[in-house]
């Protein structure tokens, strides 16, 4: 139950601005809410602070709750590209393959997909698979980062993206940042660029992250992800210094969320999130798959 009203739950993800984190009931990984949403809400009411993907989530894995989301169009520019025919299509194409589809997905483009995974399971769940060959969307870097950890063969279909905030990371960026803090220790997330990530000295999700600053003994720590996540950081690991590897790394769909817009929506009690009854079913299951490979 957050401070803000007895009857809801307020969950906001890493990205979100640091006022809304402070607000927030839970704060976590896409992983992490997920289960925190299916789990541990036991008010009528959830928000979800994030993009429109997390909200579609929430209220798949939690059907008897009204979940809100408090500005529809705070909207994932990764997950807006894919389309559930663009994935049917790959999968007419390939018909022996199983289809993973990163929970950066809309609702529709999961219920056509066989299992979900977040960047935190993703290698796991692919490794889970009875199938040989796997299609992998939405993310690119996520399908090329998968398909260097496992044997399986990852197909990346043509429609698939990048996340723009983790992809204009560059090679160049990381250098100077090293320039600028010798010594300092660079982690990196797998959405962005495989060159990138041949840079780094750590890639991880963002829990991934927040356990490496706690493990870490560098002084100095440049961070290739969100800028989100550098109060939780700083937070979790006090006396380290968290420098972001860019200062375009701003996600500005998570910074829609702000903690006016998510008084109104208490007050007005929305927008709601509906899934529509023909997909969600289907959405669910592959979401659910998820979370049963992933330790529940
Ligand atoms: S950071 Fe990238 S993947 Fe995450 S919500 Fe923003 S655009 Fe989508």
């Amino acid at each position: 139950m957050t401070t803000l009203h007895p009857d809801v739950t307020l969950l906001a993800h890493n990205y979100v601005r640091p006022e809304v984190q402070a607000a927030a009931d839970y704060v976590g990984d896409s992983l992490e809410l997920a289960r925190l949403a299916r789990d541990r809400v036991d008010t009528p009411y959830l928000v979800l602070a994030g993009v429109d993907f997390m909200a579609e989530t929430a209220a798949l894995l939690n059907p008897e709750k009204t979940v809100i989301h408090p500005e529809p169009f705070a909207r994932c520019a990764m997950a807006l590209r894919l389309t559930p025919g663009d994935l049917l299509e790959a999968r007419a194409r390939h018909p022996d393959a199983a289809v993973v589809s990163y929970v950066n997905s809309s609702a529709a483009v999961k219920a056509v997909s066989d299992v979900c995974c977040t960047s935190a399971n993703a290698v796991e769940v692919v490794n889970a698979l009875d199938e040989e060959t796997v299609i992998f969307v939405p993310d690119r870097n996520l399908a090329l980062h998968v398909a260097a950890r496992t044997d399986k063969r990852i197909i990346v279909v043509p429609e698939t993206g990048c996340c723009p905030v983790h992809h204009a990371l560059t090679v160049a960026e990381i250098r100077e940042s090293r320039r600028l803090y010798p010594g300092a220790e660079v982690m990196v997330h797998p959405e962005t660029t495989p060159e990138v990530q041949a840079e780094a000295d750590f890639i991880g999700s963002t829990s991934g992250m927040l356990r490496h600053a706690v493990a870490t003994t560098a002084e100095t720590v440049i961070v290739g992800t969100e800028t989100g996540l550098i109060p939780l950081l700083e937070k979790a690991s006090p006396g380290r210094r968290f420098i972001p590897a860019s200062p375009h790394l701003v996600c500005p769909d998570m910074k829609m969320i702000t903690l006016e817009l998510i008084e109104a929506a208490i007050a007005g009690k929305g927008p709601v999130v509906t899934i529509p009854g023909d997909i969600a079913p289907r959405a669910r299951a592959a979401l659910e798959r998820m979370l049963l490979i992933s330790g529940g």
